[in-house]
């Protein structure tokens, strides 16, 4: 064994390395040579049989050799992964501005999302905040603190659906307006949206399940004049200011004095014609002054606060705006119906 074995076997090793184009075949080739039984390895191996001057020359040798093709292998070793992970890139490229393979069509805001919206942000302009309550409700809360204590004849007015004696699925979003007194510090102006529940077949103007909505206002002094510019505010903002508006005296259990408010008639322009069934007007809201017994029941001292309030049907409201002749068509969510809002 001589230096120029050693200079041999790195010229073959050199020559072998450069037709290695893949990091696989590097790995193989590497114990070839420098290995346990690589052939630089056995090379060393044979140093013992020579005298001492030939071993410093010889081992002096192999190890600038060793040291040589290592640094080779490791910069081949290197530049194969790197082009490993180039091509890598290349074929896993994503163009994020090529068009999708499938079409999505295009979706709308549900006609009663569109009214919910508007209306709310009407009474947000007039400084209300949203409030929302649980669906499932205590009786308490929807009938006994309303000033409709048990055995009441105004509760067969709502037919109710009852989860035990004490608990309903709300019949109204009114008991909401029992929560904010318990809970909230008056002055305070709300606008309550909600699924309500009642017991009532289906057909084109009933659902057991509809949205209502309804402004809660307490504050010091508060008379029928401020429900009144409240609601002509807001149904002008809603349906426009060419609409005229009216109340007629009504009766629910937690508003003293009670009305009803008519608008005039948004198809015929209050000619009359069959959506107001030759009136020329149409009902839209039930309203009225908080009877004292409410705020007495909630905790808050009825000498001191007064309240009014105002429930709207949001299903209703989406019927007159765009001629909707049946309710049901609102809740069954046929996209052939939706997609032409
Ligand atoms: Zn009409």
């Amino acid at each position: 064994m001589t230096v120029q074995d050693l200079d041999k076997i790195k010229q073959n090793a050199l020559k072998a390395l450069e037709s290695i184009n893949d990091l696989d075949d590097l790995n193989t080739f590497y114990p070839t040579v420098l290995g346990r039984n690589g052939e630089l390895t056995l090379a060393l191996r044979e140093m013992k049989n020579l005298s001492p001057e030939e071993r410093a020359v010889f081992g002096q040798h192999a190890n600038t050799v060793k040291k040589e093709l290592e640094e080779v292998i490791e910069n081949k070793r290197k530049a194969l992964a790197d082009a490993k992970m180039r091509e890598m890139f290349e074929k896993e490229a994503v163009d994020v501005t090529a068009p999708g393979k499938v079409c999505i069509p295009r979706g709308r805001i549900h006609p009663m999302t569109q009214v919910y919206r508007e209306i709310r942000d009407a009474m947000i302009g007039l400084g209300f905040t949203t409030y929302e309550g649980p669906e499932i409700e205590y009786e308490d809360y929807c009938f006994t603190k309303l000033n409709l204590p048990k055995g009441h004849p105004a509760r067969d007015m709502q037919d109710t659906f009852y989860i035990s004696d004490s608990v309903v699925l709300r019949t109204h979003t009114t008991p909401c307006e029992v929560r904010s007194l318990l809970s909230k510090k008056p002055p305070f102006r709300l606008v309550i949206p909600g699924r309500v529940f009642r017991v009532d077949e289906v057909d084109a103007s009933h659902s057991p399940v509809f949205m209502q909505m309804e402004g809660f206002v307490v504050d010091k002094n508060l008379s029928l004049r401020d429900l009144k510019g409240t609601l002509i505010e807001f149904v002008h903002t809603v349906f426009g200011n060419d609409v005229n508006m009216r109340m007629r005296p009504s009766y629910f259990p937690f508003t003293e004095p009670s009305a009803e408010i008519d608008i005039s008639c948004t198809i015929c322009g209050g000619k009359g014609c069959r959506v107001c069934k030759g009136t020329g007007w149409i009902e839209i809201l039930g309203c009225g002054i908080i009877n004292p017994h409410v705020l007495e029941n909630c905790g808050v001292d009825p000498n001191e606060w007064s309240a009014f309030a105002f429930g709207i049907g949001v299903d209703r409201v989406t019927s007159l705006k765009f001629g909707i002749s049946d309710i049901r068509l609102e809740y069954e969510n046929d996209a052939r119906f939706l997609r032409q809002f």
